[in-house]
C-alpha cells in the first residue's frame, strides 16, 4: 500500500476530471486523477458524439475520452486506476482519501468530478440497444432522430423537458408514463399538453426494448398498469428520462448537497463549502449535463485550485515575514 501526494487530487475521469487535470498539469500542480470504475466516464458508453466542439465529423465517445486522457497524461498527469472509498475533509487542506486498493491519496486541493449516472429501467433490451435507438439524453442524441418517431419514458420534469426538446427534431413524440398524471411542474405540463407533436400514453409500463433485423430499436413492449393488457409501440428512438443519480455517496454529511444529492457550490463557481475542495461536472450540475459543460467546470476547478494554493503560499510568506 502506497501513499500518493499531489497538489491537486482529482477524483473522477470524465470530461470534468480530465479537463481539470490538463489545466492543473500545465500549472505545474502535478495532478493525480483517480479514475474510478468507469475510466473516461459516461461518454464511454455512447457511440456518436456530434456536439463536442472541435470536430467537424461525428466522433465516438470512447475515442474522445481516450484522446482527453492522452492529452492529460501528455502534459504531466498521473492516472491511477483505483476507486476512492473514503475521504477526510474535516481538518481542511491537505485532504486525505483512501482507495479501494488500500492506497492513500493526500491532495493539497481536491477536485470532485465523480459525475452522475442516468437511471435506467432495467428491462430487457435496454443495454443491448443503447446507442442503437435507446438513449438517456435527448440533448445529446435527439438530433440523430430528425424526422423520425420517438418516445420518452418518464413523468417528471426531465421527461417533459426531453419530450418538448425532441419536437425540434420530430413531429411524432410519444411520452409514456406508468401513472395517470405527471409529476412535472404545472407550467411544463401546460406546454406539453399544448404541443400538437406530443401524444401522452398514460398507465403504460415499458417491459422491454425490441430490436429489428438491422440491430436497431424496432419497438417497445408495453403493459397497461391498470388493465394488464400488453401492447407494442413502434419507434425509431426511445429516451429513458427517469432521473439521474449523482455520485455523491462519499461526501454525504461532509459537504452540502441539494435535495437530489447534487453537490452545492458557490453560484457560478466550482467552490464547495470547504476551501480547497472544488466540484465540477455532472456531480454538481443537474441542469446542463453535457461533456462540454463538465469540461468547462473542470477547467474552472483547476484554475480556482491554483489560486487557492497561490493565496495560501502568499499568506504563509506574510506570516513568516511578520515573525
Ligand atoms: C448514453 C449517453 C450519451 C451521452 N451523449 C452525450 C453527447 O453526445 N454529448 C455530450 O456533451 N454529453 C453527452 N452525454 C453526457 C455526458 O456524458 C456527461 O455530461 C459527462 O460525461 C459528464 O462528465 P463528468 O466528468 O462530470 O462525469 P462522468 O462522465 O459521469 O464521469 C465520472 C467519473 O467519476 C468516476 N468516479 C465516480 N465515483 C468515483 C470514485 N468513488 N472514485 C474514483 N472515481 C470515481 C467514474 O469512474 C468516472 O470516470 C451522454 C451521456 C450518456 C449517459
Amino acid at each position: 500500500m502506497a501513499t500518493h501526494h499531489t497538489k491537486m487530487l482529482i477524483i473522477g475521469s470524465g470530461p470534468a476530471g480530465y479537463s481539470a487535470a490538463i489545466y492543473a498539469a500545465r500549472a505545474m500542480l502535478e495532478p493525480i486523477v483517480v479514475q474510478g470504475l468507469q475510466p473516461g466516464g459516461q461518454l464511454t458508453i455512447t457511440t456518436d458524439v456530434e456536439n463536442y466542439p472541435g470536430f467537424r465529423d461525428v466522433v465516438q465517445g470512447p475515442w474522445l475520452m481516450e484522446e482527453m486522457k492522452a492529452q492529460a497524461e501528455h502534459v504531466g498527469t498521473r492516472m491511477i486506476w483505483d476507486t476512492i472509498v473514503s475521504v477526510d475533509l474535516e481538518n481542511g487542506a491537505p485532504f486525505r482519501a483512501v482507495g479501494d486498493s488500500g492506497d492513500e491519496y493526500i491532495g493539497e486541493t481536491l477536485v470532485i468530478a465523480t459525475g452522475a449516472q442516468a437511471k435506467w429501467l432495467g428491462v430487457p433490451g435496454e443495454m443491448e440497444l443503447g446507442g442503437k435507438g435507446v438513449s438517456a439524453c435527448a440533448t445529446c442524441d435527439g438530433f440523430f432522430y430528425r424526422g423520425k418517431k420517438v418516445a420518452v419514458i418518464g413523468g417528471g420534469n426531465t421527461a417533459v423537458e426531453e419530450a418538448l426538446y425532441l419536437t425540434n427534431h420530430s413531429d411524432d413524440v410519444t411520452l409514456i408514463h406508468r401513472r395517470d398524471s405527471l409529476r412535472a411542474e404545472k407550467i411544463l405540463q401546460e406546454r406539453l399538453f399544448a404541443n400538437p407533436k406530443i401524444t401522452v400514453l398514460w398507465n403504460k409500463a415499458v417491459d422491454g426494448f425490441v430490436g429489428g433485423e438491422n440491430g436497431m430499436l424496432h419497438h417497445l413492449a408495453l403493459t397497461d398498469t391498470v388493465t394488464g393488457e400488453a401492447s407494442t409501440l413502434e419507434v425509431d428512438g426511445a429516451f429513458v428520462a427517469i432521473g439521474h443519480a449523482p455520485a455523491t455517496e462519499l461526501f454525504k454529511g461532509k459537504l452540502p448537497v441539494d435535495e437530489s444529492g447534487y453537490l452545492l457550490t458557490e453560484p457560478g463557481t466550482p467552490k464547495t463549502a470547504i476551501p480547497g475542495v472544488f466540484a465540477a461536472g455532472d456531480v454538481t450540475d443537474h441542469v446542463y449535463r453535457q461533456a462540454v459543460t463538465a469540461a468547462g467546470m473542470g477547467c474552472m476547478a483547476a484554475l480556482d485550485g491554483e489560486r487557492f494554493l497561490a493565496a495560501r503560499a502568499h499568506a504563509a510568506k506574510e506570516t513568516e515575514a511578520a515573525e
